[in-house]
């Protein structure tokens, strides 16, 4: 039966709430988004419930990771589905803070990285893991939850995250958990919403382009040949290519063949105005 969350608005709040938790010995499972949550999103709650005793999740559209040409003012809100949603669940808490709470006159302070955040998304999107990783940071120190759960959809910033609370000594577990796609492929994402019935029927090549350079580098092909033919088969499906790339998994160094490490291939294509990323494994 679904119950609905409590809603906190402030830090204080949150805490106070968690205090509870802690205090009875609980263990405490956080799942950070932007809300316009899909089912991509609830299958991260699904394994944090997993994981904990309790589960907050956040809704935050964070400012400070958009660029000022980017998407922050149409990005979409809706608040009250989200919290259906995550009724159904059984969530503990849904954290909610307005940008004054996360962000009150005189914030000064933003988390820089190297290492992962280096490159790929990066090119297109400087701004975008410093952004992240400091209100990322913040989220768990407001928290303080025994374990953090991220979507492999964006896999680097899964790593970034990762990183961070390792270098940063937060005490909390960052946990990966699989991409849920439609069903014919295309990676759930709030921005889907953006693509016009045509490139929504185009949308799914994406995917099929990655499966298919997996098997050519799996089949003995270069990668740099395997990536050639990727990059040519987006663009003829009228995709633009921001990158497609064959990188270690775990750190995202440049790899060169089949046996050097695991391999991830990461991809960020526009469809008209609509920025898609995916990845997947080799
Ligand atoms: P967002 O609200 O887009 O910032 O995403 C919040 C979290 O949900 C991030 O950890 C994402 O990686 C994750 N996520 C987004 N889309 C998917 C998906 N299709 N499958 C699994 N996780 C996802």
């Amino acid at each position: 039966m679904a119950r609905k969350p409590a809603i906190a608005q402030t830090v204080k709040s949150l805490r106070a709430r968690v205090a509870k938790w802690r205090a009875a010995g609980e263990r405490i499972a956080m799942v950070p988004t932007m809300g316009a949550l899909h089912s991509g999103h609830l299958s991260l709650v699904e394994e944090a419930h997993r994981k904990a005793k309790r589960t907050v999740v956040s809704i935050f559209v964070n400012p400070t990771q958009f660029a000022p040409s980017e998407d922050f003012a149409r990005y979409p809100r809706t608040f009250r589905e989200d919290v259906k949603k995550l009724a159904e669940l059984n969530v503990d808490c849904v954290f909610a803070p307005d940008v004054s709470e996360m962000y009150p006159a005189g914030f000064s302070t933003r988390i820089e990285m190297n290492g992962p955040a280096e490159e790929l998304e990066s090119v297109a999107r400087p701004h975008f893991f410093g952004g992240v990783a400091t209100i990322v940071c913040k989220l768990l120190l407001q928290c303080g939850p025994d374990i953090a759960v991220f979507g492999e959809k964006d896999y680097q910033q899964l790593l970034v995250v990762r990183t961070m609370a390792r270098d940063l000594d937060v005490p909390c577990t960052i946990h990966g958990a699989p991409t849920v796609r439609e069903a014919d492929g295309l990676a759930m994402s709030s921005r889907n919403t953006y693509l016009s019935a045509e490139h929504r029927a185009t949308a799914p090549v994406l995917y099929r382009t990655l499966i298919d350079t997996a098997i050519h580098i799996r089949e003995g092909s270069s990668i740099a040949w395997a990536l050639r033919e990727a990059r040519s088969n987006l663009s003829i499906s009228g995709f633009k290519v921001d990158y497609i790339e064959a990188r270690h998994a775990e750190t995202l160094a440049p790899l060169n063949r089949l046996g050097d490490g695991p391999i991830r291939l990461l991809v960020a294509a526009w469809l008209g105005r609509t920025r898609l990323i995916d990845n997947i494994p080799v």
